[in-house]
């Protein structure tokens, strides 16, 4: 059974003259451990599809799909780091990921589950400043709070909008490392939204380009498992850290 499916999902916002229709018909079909990455100009609706594969948005027609049943609403399983980072402001990093870590893994004891936390903070390079609050940070050290946060989840499919965009290359390199890591370490179904062809290229099993234009659907995608070597030869972006 595919993970995730939609199935002819339209999506419009507004009505009558300023009514905008973002999705046209859309199909996709995610099978259990895949890394897709879906790619498309701004304002194409990239957006709009996570949250509706995630469960935020409803579709006007059509239906999605998660492990066979139809979701109508947010599922924890499925891990969203959005654009806009969603951090609670007063909250430091480390109780931003544990807020959500707590309420996942409710079967963990406190001590596993501050090593999660900790173990994810580390992983995107934020061990130093588990203390601020989001006020006391960057941009894109703001990102990888959240991509820590969806990490920690442990979700079965992690939705990613363009969470690397607003990262320093060097940053960007090691997470994209990690991202590749752990979809082919932890068998982990990842659906990555971005802008930037060349991350699709490296880290996707599968591009799907969302074709510009008033109604957008999904294109033809490519299959780039066989085309690249997942690796990093040209730096070492651990170096950096
Ligand atoms: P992308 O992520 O590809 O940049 P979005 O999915 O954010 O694109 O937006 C696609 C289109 O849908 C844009 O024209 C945007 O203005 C519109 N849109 C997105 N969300 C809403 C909303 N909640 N209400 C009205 N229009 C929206
Ligand atoms: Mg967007």
């Amino acid at each position: 059974m595919s993970i995730l499916q939609l199935c002819n999902v339209s999506k419009s916002f507004g009505d009558g003259k300023s009514r905008n229709d973002v999705l046209d018909t859309v199909n996709l079909t995610v099978e259990q451990g895949e890394f897709i990455a879906i790619v498309g100009f701004s304002g194409s609706g990239k957006s709009t599809l996570i949250s509706l594969l995630c469960g935020l948005t409803q579709p006007d027609n059509g239906q999605v799909f998660f492990k066979g049943k139809e979701i109508t609403k947010p599922d924890p399983a499925l891990g969203v780091v959005f654009q806009n980072y969603s951090l609670m402001p007063w909250l430091s990093v480390r109780d931003n990921v544990a807020l959500a870590v707590d309420s996942i893994h409710k079967d963990k004891s406190a001590s596993e589950r501050s090593g999660i936390v900790e173990h994810y903070i580390t992983m995107v390079g934020l061990a130093h400043a588990t203390d601020r609050k989001p006020a006391e940070l960057s941009g894109g050290m703001r990102q990888r709070v959240s991509v820590a946060r969806a990490l920690a989840m442990q979700p079965d499919v992690l939705l990613l909008d363009e969470p690397l965009s607003a990262l320093d290359a060097l940053t960007r390199a090691k997470l994209q490392d990690e991202l590749a890591a752990i979809c082919e370490q932890e068998k982990k179904t990842i659906i990555l939204i971005t802008n930037d062809v060349d991350e699709a290229i490296l880290l996707a099993d599968r591009i799907i380009p969302l074709t510009p234009g008033p109604k957008a659907t999904l294109g033809k995608s490519f299959d780039v498992k066989l085309a690249r070597p997942r690796e990093r030869t040209e730096m070492n972006a651990d170096d950096a850290f």
